[in-house]
């Protein structure tokens, strides 16, 4: 049996049995008070009666008083519905109101009958007995006079006198028929009002658990998908090496775990003054690009911010105020570090507290993601960096410069190679100390930076020696480059704690793949030729190497007086 109808059913039962117990206890005592009322009816009746026995004459002849008695009976009870006999001491019948008188003389001695020798004995009897006489049951109340009452000594009457008062049985029983049928009546009418209230009550909480099974296991389902979302995520998350790949990722995943909301993701930069906007999703994405972190609320307070919470709006400054809308901002951590920040846009009447186990749940998921990729992209910068110059070392140049082969032999263009050496260096090293040789390789690496394009390799290939890659570049192209460099150097002021270094000047060799040698490597080889000349011919100049296995290329004219070819 299912728990509701076992709510119906027990109760129902139990007050059925209940109901039929009350009708039973509420029948007998209403059974017995309509018998006790009939007694104190006939008893009154009978006391009445008795009264008038007073006012006869019962001296004279006895059929004068039979007469008498007779006439009496038969006028009291004319009053209603009841049998009158008056009977004396001896139990003879004197009048009867249900008998004539003719019959009266035959009639039975009643000094035998319960009422009467009760009556006689106690001066009240009352009993319910078949009457012979009248051929069907009857309650009959019988009291007696008093001793006093009759002092007439000479009348036949042997006193005292009984009055006494009979009612058919089946009168009384029609009227407890009666009752019992109403009583019944209202019982079977409460119980229906009170079955037809249960039964309505039974379907509205049958609806009302359905509704909220259904609710439940509707929300059972949203969630199971939520889980599984949430750990695809998780995976794509766990796969992606860039900043662009999560991106990419977000902007599948999240729409169908919170669909209607707009969202981005911002990330702090290693300076930690400024937030850059990685990637949105959800719509046009019309906050700032770019932001400091003091501009949101969520950075300054280390902890999720909702724009309008309470009825108190705090917008952060990176979003553009708009009525319609509100915004949560979560700040993404990553071993208690700060590294970024989400954001969501929904409609002004969206409940934010609703699903924050799962913003929670995507913040903290973003948050690893991205430290770990910004952990190896920090590891990948560690490896194919010079640590003192910031510019690319030797085994990247090496990598780049094999793809940067392929390129070139695919699309048939020509790599550019510049080997550079510091002039007489060894000299600041002597002269200044180390630590000014070293702020004079970060001068000239700065110099290399913002001289080259962003597709050139800069490379420190050795202690003051550096190798540039210019991919996809002629002869004609790479000598301004190098010019650009070695002028640029040479106008360094340099000066360390407010002591003036002087000048360092540098000597170049150019080499241009595949035309001047048949690999990178060879390349590279000749470039290095092309310096030495350089230095040997006087160093701070430019020579490009012209003859070797390829010897195709004729002496080019540079426009600059500093440059010499082989
Ligand atoms: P040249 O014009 O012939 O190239 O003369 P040079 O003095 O530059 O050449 P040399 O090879 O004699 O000296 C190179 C010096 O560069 C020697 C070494 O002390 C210095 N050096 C190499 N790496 C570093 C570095 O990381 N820091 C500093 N401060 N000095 C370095
Ligand atoms: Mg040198
Ligand atoms: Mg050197």
């Amino acid at each position: 049996m299912k728990i509701q109808h076992k709510l119906v059913v027990i109760p129902l039962t139990v007050m059925l049995l209940v109901s039929t117990i009350t009708f039973v206890i509420v029948e007998r005592y209403l059974e017995s008070q309509l018998i006790k009322r009939n007694i104190a009816e006939l008893t009154v009746l009978a006391n009445a009666s008795l009264e008038s026995v007073r006012t006869l004459e019962t001296i004279g002849t006895p059929s004068d008083i039979a007469h008498s008695f007779q006439r009496l009976a038969e006028n009291f009870s004319h009053a209603g519905n009841f049998r009158t006999t008056y009977i004396d001491a001896n139990g003879r019948v004197l009048g009867d109101s249900d008998i004539s008188f003719e019959q009266l003389k035959h009639i039975e001695n009643h000094a035998t009958k319960e009422e009467i020798k009760l009556a006689l004995d106690k001066g009240q009897g009352i009993t319910e007995r078949y009457s012979s006489t009248l051929g069907r049951s009857m309650l009959y109340v019988a009291v007696r006079t008093s001793e006093a009452h009759f002092t007439d000594s000479n009348s036949h009457l042997a006193h005292p006198i009984i009055a006494r008062i009979a009612r058919p049985t089946a009168s009384i029983n029609v009227a407890i028929n009666k009752l019992r049928g109403t009583l019944f009546l209202t019982g079977v009418l409460s119980l229906f009002a009170v079955l037809t209230l249960s039964l309505f009550g039974a379907k509205t909480l049958n609806k009302s658990v359905e509704h909220s099974k259904q609710l439940l296991e509707q929300r059972v389902i949203d969630r199971t998908t939520e889980i599984s979302i949430l750990q695809s995520f998780s995976g794509l998350l766990n796969a992606c090496s860039t900043f662009d790949e999560a991106g990419e990722v977000m902007n599948n995943v999240i729409p169908k775990l919170l669909p209607g909301f707009k969202g981005s993701i911002s990330i702090i930069k290693s300076s930690r003054n400024r937030l850059d906007h990685i990637t949105s999703w959800g719509g046009d994405w019309t906050g700032a690009d770019r932001f400091s972190p003091k501009e949101c609320w969520s950075l300054r307070k280390g902890h999720p911010h909702i724009s309008t919470e309470f009825g108190i709006q705090t917008i952060c400054q990176h979003w553009e105020e708009k009525p319609s809308e509100q915004t949560l901002c979560i700040p993404l951590l990553a071993q208690g570090e700060t590294i970024g920040v989400l954001h969501f846009v929904v409609p002004f009447d969206t409940d934010l507290h609703e699903k924050q186990d799962l913003y929670n749940a995507i913040a903290e998921q973003t948050g690893l993601t991205l430290a770990n990729i910004q952990l190896q992209d920090d590891l990948h910068e560690q490896a194919i960096r010079d640590p003192l110059t910031g510019l690319f070392n030797r085994r990247y140049m090496l990598e780049a410069l094999d793809q940067a082969q392929s390129r070139a032999e695919r699309n048939s263009s020509e790599i550019s190679i510049i080997m550079m050496d510091l002039d007489h260096f060894k000299l600041f090293n002597d002269n200044f100390g180390h630590d000014a040789g070293d702020h004079v390789l970060k001068a000239v690496s700065k110099v290399l930076k913002d001289s080259l394009r962003q597709e050139d390799i800069p490379c420190r290939y050795g202690g003051e020696e550096f190798c540039i890659v210019c991919p996809e570049t002629t002869k004609e192209q790479v000598i301004p480059i190098a010019e650009r460099i070695n002028k640029g150097i040479r106008a360094l002021d340099l000066n360390i704690n407010q002591l003036s270094l002087g000048t360092v000047t540098t000597s170049i060799g150019i080499a241009v793949y595949p035309k001047q040698a048949a690999s990178v490597d060879d390349t590279i080889k000749v470039a290095d030729e092309a310096l030495y000349l350089a230095k040997k011919n006087g160093r701070d100049r430019i020579e490009v190497f012209q003859s070797g296995d390829k010897k195709t290329e004729a002496k080019v004219e540079i426009p600059t007086s500093n440059i010499k070819s082989i």
